[in-house]
C-alpha cells in the first residue's frame, strides 16, 4: 500500500494529536509504510449533530454530541457515551480510536468508537436527562446497531442510560433488541459483572505488573485519581487482596490517610454528600500532592492529560495503571521510563470493561446467560494472556508497555487492514 494524495486527518486538537503521536512509535518499530499509517491514523466517520432538548423551566436548550467511528476493519464499533461539559470532537476521536486499539489488543471481534455530549448531567434533573439521552440516541441510530455500532457507559452514563437508550432504539425499531447497546441493567438484558469488569480488569494487570516487579501485592499503597465507577472497583478488589488504599480523589475533593481508607466507607460517604471531601479521618490535600504520594500503584481512574511533563518527574510510584483513557502524555511516558516506572497502559488496563461488554453481546445475541464466575473467569482469562502478549512484545521490542500494546493491537488490525485490501 502506497502513499498516493492520501491526506491522514491530523489536524485536530491536543488529544486526538497524543494518540496519533502514539498509534506513531508503534507503527515506526512495525515499520508501516504511509498508506497503511493514514488508514490506520484516520477516523472512518465522524458525526456530529445539534439537538434541542426541552428543559424543566419550559425552555428549550440545543445540545452539541458526537459519534466517531475510527475503524471497523475487523468488527462493529464499539465504544463508550461521555457526558462531561469538556466533550469535543477532537476528545472523541481520540477515545475511539483508542477504542480500536483496546479492542484489538485483547482480540475482540470489534472496531473502535466514542460518543460523547457536551453537557453537565450533574445540573440537570432526571427527567432532562432521559430527553436528552431520548432524543441523542435517536440522532445518532443511522449509525447504531447490533451489527454495526454498539455503544456502552463512559464518564457521567449509567447503566439506567443505556436502558433508555436500548427502549429508544428498539421503540423505533419495533421489537426489542438488547444487543445494541452494552452495560445496561441485568434484568434488561445486562451481563453479570459488567459494572465492576472494568475496576476488575484493573485490578488483574495490577495484580501482574506487580508479580512482574516482585512488588508483594499485600500491603501495596495504592493511590487512586477519581473515584467513579473505575476508581471504587478496582480500590474495592485491591483492598480485599491486602493492597492499603492511602488517598484517592473525585472532582470535588481529595483525601489522605496512612493508616487506610476503606472503598465501601467513602462510597457510601461520597453518596450521602456528593463528594469525598470531609470523609472522617482523612486530611485533605491538593491534586498534585495526591499524584506525588509514595505509593505502590498508582490509578489514575478520572480524565485525560493528569500526569504531564510538569508533573512527571515527581511522581513516586512504582507502578501506574492508567483505569482512565489518556492520563498520561507522551512526554510524561518518557520521563516516567527513565525512571524505570512501569506504566500499564490504558488501552490494556481499562479494557476489562469492554471485554465484558463484548460477553454481554454475546450473551444477548445468543439468548443465552452466563453465571457471575464464569464471566469473572473468562476476564481473567483475556487479561492475564493480554498483558502477558503485552509484557513479552515490550520484552522483544526492547520498548515501554504502551508502545508494546499499540504494537500488538495496530499489528492485528493492519494485517486484517492487508487481507481485506482496499475497496474497490
Ligand atoms: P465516572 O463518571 O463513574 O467517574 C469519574 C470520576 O472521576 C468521578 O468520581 C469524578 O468526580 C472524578 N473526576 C472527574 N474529574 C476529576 C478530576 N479533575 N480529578 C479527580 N477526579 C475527577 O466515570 P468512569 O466510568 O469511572 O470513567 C473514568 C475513566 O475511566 C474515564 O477516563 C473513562 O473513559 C475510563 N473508562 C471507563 C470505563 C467504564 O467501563 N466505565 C471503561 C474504560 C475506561
Amino acid at each position: 500500500m502506497t502513499q498516493q494524495n492520501v491526506k491522514t486527518p491530523h489536524e485536530s486538537g491536543p488529544i486526538f494529536g497524543m494518540a496519533v503521536q502514539q498509534f506513531n512509535a508503534a507503527a515506526d518499530k512495525l515499520g508501516l509504510d504511509d498508506g497503511m499509517r493514514a488508514v490506520l491514523s484516520s477516523c472512518k466517520r465522524e458525526f456530529t449533530v445539534h439537538f434541542p432538548v426541552k428543559m424543566d423551566d419550559g425552555s428549550v436548550q440545543v445540545f452539541t454530541g458526537h459519534r466517531v467511528q475510527h475503524n471497523m476493519t475487523r468488527g462493529p464499533a464499539k465504544g463508550g457515551i461521555r457526558y462531561h461539559q469538556d466533550v469535543n470532537l477532537d476528545e472523541v476521536k481520540a477515545l475511539a480510536s483508542w477504542m480500536t486499539w483496546k479492542c484489538a489488543v485483547t482480540n475482540l471481534p470489534y472496531g473502535g468508537g466514542k460518543a460523547g455530549v457536551t453537557c453537565n448531567p450533574k445540573n440537570m434533573s432526571s427527567g432532562e436527562v432521559e430527553r436528552l439521552t431520548r432524543r441523542f440516541a435517536t440522532e445518532i441510530s443511522p449509525l447504531i446497531g447490533t451489527a454495526s455500532d454498539i455503544p456502552a457507559p463512559d464518564v457521567n452514563t449509567t447503566g439506567q442510560i443505556m436502558a433508555w437508550i436500548m427502549d429508544t432504539l428498539s421503540m423505533h425499531q419495533g421489537f426489542t433488541d438488547p444487543g445494541m447497546v452494552t452495560g445496561k441493567p441485568i434484568s434488561i438484558g445486562g451481563s453479570l459483572g459488567r459494572t465492576e469488569a472494568t475496576g476488575r480488569g484493573v485490578m488483574i494487570t495490577a495484580v501482574e505488573a506487580a508479580k512482574h516487579l516482585n512488588v508483594p501485592i499485600e500491603g501495596a499503597r495504592v493511590v487512586v485519581q477519581g473515584f467513579g465507577n473505575v476508581g471504587y472497583w478496582a480500590a474495592y478488589l485491591l483492598q480485599q487482596l491486602g493492597c492499603k488504599i492511602i488517598a484517592a480523589s473525585d472532582s470535588r475533593g481529595v483525601i489522605h490517610s496512612d493508616q487506610g481508607l476503606n472503598p465501601e466507607a467513602l462510597l457510601s460517604h461520597k453518596s450521602d454528600n456528593g463528594s469525598l471531601a470531609g470523609f472522617p479521618g482523612s486530611d485533605s490535600i491538593t491534586n498534585s500532592e495526591l499524584l506525588e504520594i509514595p505509593c505502590e500503584i498508582l490509578i489514575p481512574a478520572a480524565l485525560e492529560r493528569q500526569i504531564t511533563e510538569d508533573n512527571a518527574s515527581k511522581i513516586n510510584t512504582k507502578i501506574i495503571v492508567e483505569g482512565a483513557n489518556g492520563p498520561t502524555t507522551p512526554e510524561a511516558d518518557a520521563i516516567l521510563y527513565d525512571k524505570g516506572v512501569v506504566i500499564v497502559p490504558d488501552i490494556l488496563a481499562n479494557a476489562g470493561g469492554v471485554v465484558v461488554s463484548y460477553f454481554e453481546w454475546v450473551q444477548d445475541l445468543q439468548r443465552l446467560f452466563w453465571d457471575e464466575a464464569d464471566v469473572n473467569q473468562r476476564l481473567e482469562t483475556i487479561m492475564t494472556r493480554s498483558f502477558n502478549q503485552v509484557l513479552a512484545t515490550s520484552q522483544e521490542y526492547k520498548t515501554d508497555m504502551r508502545t508494546a500494546a499499540l504494537i500488538v493491537a495496530v499489528d492485528r488490525v493492519a494485517e486484517a487492514t492487508k487481507l481485506r485490501g482496499i475497496y474497490p
